[in-house]
């Protein structure tokens, strides 16, 4: 790989306040660009239409500036492969929608929610796994058109090959296996025409050239259907790299009834946007030299994943205390 080809990205949707595991996935993508003379790139998710706001948007963007992560490509700076907010792209999810369909690889759903609910009913008290059960898999356009005519709500679903595995590399793990049976037509277009963040998500990270997908774990279980999305269209999947979750003193998944998680807290407490970094980067990562103060610049130019540890980096207030 030559050095110009790493690309990577954060692809925050805005739905609440900065989180700072947005900015401790930001810092560890930037790292890596930088270290390799790539690009970091960010992405608005918007696809949530309910739950997104503009809002929250600016306040992301804002709080990721303020302690000092900033991208080379994105929302407000522009960039050859934009738009980079996702509802703005609308069209080019359909397109490639369009083509799966045509393709034999995707289909349109025109079930009710109500013949969904008793489906779902059905499998919990047969204790089957509950999934979709592909009743529109098969049925013809001219069904489909009819069903749509009368004004059934119509999503775009993927056609799961029933037979072989899925099979997920990823650069910090052995790799894992899933049965294809196991994997559930997952809705890619949703009845208001936006798309769901698995399509979305694989088509703007191919088109963007993304190298390395770096995120977290929590997005683990949604790469299978990602990369079967991948094989559908004919592309090469990224680079995987799922990071260790954040987490409270107590081991648990980090939440805002142990620590604070906004970012905005920090600021309006008068935390140095330099230690907060600094801390996070010390989450689960190390200098070379061992040493625990350090700037961006000086990790960037450290940085390799090879100092990361694996076990769940925990998130000590004291030790952020000690740094500021
Ligand atoms: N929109 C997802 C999020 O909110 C992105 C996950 C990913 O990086 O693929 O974190
Ligand atoms: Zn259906």
């Amino acid at each position: 790989m030559t050095q110009q080809d790493v690309r990577v990205r954060i692809a925050p949707s805005p739905t609440g306040a900065p989180h700072v595991g947005t900015a401790y996935i930001g810092l560890f993508n930037l790292a890596f660009a930088r270290a390799h003379g790539g690009k970091f790139v960010i992405r608005i998710e918007d696809t949530d239409r309910a739950r997104s706001s503009q809002r929250s948007e600016d306040a992301i963007l804002r709080s990721l500036r303020w302690i000092g992560l900033e991208w080379d490509e994105g929302p407000d700076v522009g960039g050859p492969h934009g738009p980079y907010r996702q509802s703005e792209r609308l069209h080019i999810y359909h397109e490639h929608v369009d083509q799966l369909i045509a393709e034999g690889a995707a289909y349109r759903c025109v079930c009710t929610p109500e013949r969904l609910d008793a489906m779902r009913q059905q499998q919990r008290e047969a204790k089957q796994p509950v999934r979709y059960d592909g009743h529109c898999r098969d049925a013809s356009a001219a069904e489909i058109e009819a069903a749509i005519a009368q004004g059934l709500p119509a999503v775009v679903r993927m056609k799961v090959p029933p037979d072989g595995v899925t099979v997920v590399h990823d650069a910090f793990r052995d790799p894992i296996t899933i049965e294809n049976s196991q994997i559930d037509d997952q809705i890619l277009l949703k009845s208001d025409g936006y798309p769901t963040y698995h399509l979305a998500a694989v088509v703007d990270d191919h088109l963007m050239g993304i190298s390395h997908v770096i995120r977290a774990e929590e997005w683990i279980s949604s790469t299978p259907k990602h990369l079967m999305l991948y094989e559908a269209f004919g592309w090469t999947p990224p680079v995987m790299m799922h990071m260790p979750l954040l987490r409270n003193t107590d081991k648990s998944k980090i939440s805002k009834r142990k620590n604070p998680v906004s970012l905005e807290y920090y600021e309006r407490q008068g935390y140095l946007p330099e230690a907060l970094l600094n801390f996070l980067g010390l989450m689960g990562w190390s200098m070379p030299d061992e040493r625990e103060i350090f700037t961006l610049d000086e990790m960037t130019e450290a940085f390799t994943f090879d100092r990361l540890s694996l076990g769940g980096p925990v998130f000590d207030l004291q030790k952020l205390d000690w740094i500021n």
